[in-house]
């Protein structure tokens, strides 16, 4: 930034002194002043100006210009003869233009070392003002600690303390505890039970439940199963009670609240199972939930401002758990069907693989291709074919099993596991899967659009114990079936290849 202000400043000031350079020597003539008379009575002033205003080497060059133009004059005056005899003051002007520069160069000088110095002088002082500060405060929070241990040791002692009902020091693990948790991007499984477990420790109170919010739907939905929550008659509902109160004012509203609103206080009183406060998790404006917290002092002064600060701090982390899971869902899927990707269905597959192996459980692999889909392409255009692919990975997740692991393997390449599938109804789900195929035509933008694809199926254990071989298998298959002619399924049991329209053995 300051290079370009510097290479402006240069270039506007060249520019003006060697535009007032033709100007001098036509003053000079027009006038018929003696010779350097006109240079200096015009340069001067810019050269002076550049001298105070720019770095050294930008007025050393502007004044070697304004010098030559000195004597320029010279070689450029028509009425040359005349004043020939006044040349001495062409060199008497141009040292007074390199005087002047230099006592200014002289002078600028001083004045930069004058100001080094005294910014070096404020820099010490701010540096020691930060470190008297600094040390009062340290001073001032060591005697505020000293006198919080002394209340505190006396509330403990007077059992009548209204504060008695807060733990701070476990307030405080609890805080950190929920810190950590968010940078560590849990997932909402593991921190709902210890949000709730932290939340009933430092509150002191006897049962917390967590609603999650689902702004589609404008529902709430208990963040844990029902076996895994505490015990509690109250059900939230977003249009009426307290809880629609809570999710529409973004307000905490606690039991003994009532006589602060007449309309609250009527809310209150008809929703009979309030239980001892409702407050919402927010980030931002953005609603993620409630938390349900029954049983508590409600009586003690900080209960509300501790509620407050710990809702707070728990939206944020859930709210970061849900991000982290949806970005951590959105890496792992294909965009255009959905279906997993290649590199998750191999460490799924992996997974799978083991647990098969550790449970001694059945797992057979569908591995398929659409036939021709390059000419379909060539066809009906590439949105055409992305629509088919949609379709298709559709009617995967249709025929396939619930619990069956989908992917996308390549272009217009799909895998799936079967679990707990033997090979033979593996076979079956792909012989489905090829039948829907080539009898349901896919509807893009009034065509009746029909594809084909060819199947390998496989087993694990069949020959293959491990995940490379598996997946070679179901591609060796595959290729048999394409090269048996497509749309057919090819397996373990190869002699018996099925051709369309035969029927199942
Ligand atoms: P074969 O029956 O032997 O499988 O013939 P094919 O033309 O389907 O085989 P090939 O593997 O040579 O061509 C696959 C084609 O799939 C190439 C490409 O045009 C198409 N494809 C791959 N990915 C996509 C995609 O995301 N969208 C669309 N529209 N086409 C895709
Ligand atoms: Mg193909
Ligand atoms: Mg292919």
């Amino acid at each position: 930034m300051r290079n370009y202000y510097t290479a402006i400043q240069f270039w506007s000031y060249s520019l003006l002194v060697v535009c007032l350079c033709p100007l001098a020597v036509f003053l000079g003539a027009y006038m018929n002043w003696p010779l350097g008379i006109a240079p200096l009575l015009l340069l001067a002033p810019p050269t002076v100006l550049a001298a105070v205003s720019s770095p050294r080497v930008c007025y050393w060059t502007i004044t070697v210009i304004s010098v030559s133009s000195c004597f320029a004059e010279i070689f450029f005056r028509p009425d040359l003869e005349e004043v020939r005899s006044t040349y001495p003051l062409s060199i008497m002007s141009a040292a007074v233009l390199i005087g002047l520069v230099m006592l200014i160069d002289l002078y600028m000088g001083k004045l930069r070392r004058k100001l080094s110095q005294l910014h070096q002088q404020n820099d010490e002082l701010v540096r020691q003002l930060y470190e008297t500060q600094k040390q009062s405060i340290a001073d001032a929070s060591k005697s505020t600690i000293a006198e919080l241990k002394e209340k505190q040791t006396s509330e403990s002692k007077d059992n009548t303390s209204a504060e008695s009902g807060v733990n701070y020091p476990l307030l405080l693990l609890t805080l950190q505890d929920i810190g950590r948790r968010i940078s560590t991007n849990q997932s909402n499984e593991s921190l709902i039970p210890t949000v709730i477990s932290t939340a009933k420790a430092s509150l002191q109170c006897e049962s917390c439940q967590i609603y999650l919010w689902d702004t589609k739907s404008r529902t709430l939905k208990n963040a844990l199963p029902a076996r895994a929550r505490d015990q509690l008659d109250y059900r939230p509902a977003a249009n009426h009670g307290v809880a629609a109160w809570v999710i529409e004012h973004r307000q905490i509203v606690m039991r003994n609240d009532a006589d602060q609103d007449y309309r609250l206080k009527r809310i209150i009183e008809e929703d009979a199972q309030m239980p001892d406060a409702i407050a919402p998790l927010t980030v931002g404006s953005e609603l993620i939930g409630l938390l349900i917290i029954d049983k508590i002092d409600v009586e003690s002064p900080t209960i509300g401002r501790l509620i407050y600060i710990l809702s707070n701090i728990y939206a944020l982390g859930i709210k970061n758990s849900q991000l982290f899971k949806r970005i951590e869902e959105m890496a792992s899927r294909d965009g255009l069907t959905g279906l997993y990707n290649h590199a998750t269905f191999q460490e799924k597959l992996h997974e799978l693989v083991k647990n098969a192996e550790a449970q001694s459980t059945n797992l057979s692999i569908i591995m398929s291709d659409i036939d021709h889909f390059k000419s379909f392409n060539d066809t009906y255009g590439h949105q055409a074919g992305d629509f088919v692919l949609k379709e298709v990975a559709r009617i995967w997740k249709t025929v396939m099993p619930e619990n069956a692991v989908l992917a996308r393997y390549g272009g217009e390449e799909f895998i799936g596991v079967l679990l707990d599938h033997e090979y033979s109804q593996a076979r079956q789900i792909a012989e489905d899967l090829r039948e829907t195929l080539e009898n349901c035509p896919i509807l893009f933008e009034g065509q009746q659009l029909q594809v084909t694809a060819s199947f390998g199926v496989t087993e694990y254990r069949h020959p293959a114990t491990n995940t490379k071989d598996l997946v070679r298998a179901a591609d060796e298959y595959l290729y048999k079936a394409k090269e048996g002619g497509r749309n057919q399924v090819v397996g373990l049991d190869s002699n018996t290849t099925r051709k369309p329209g035969t029927q199942a053995s």
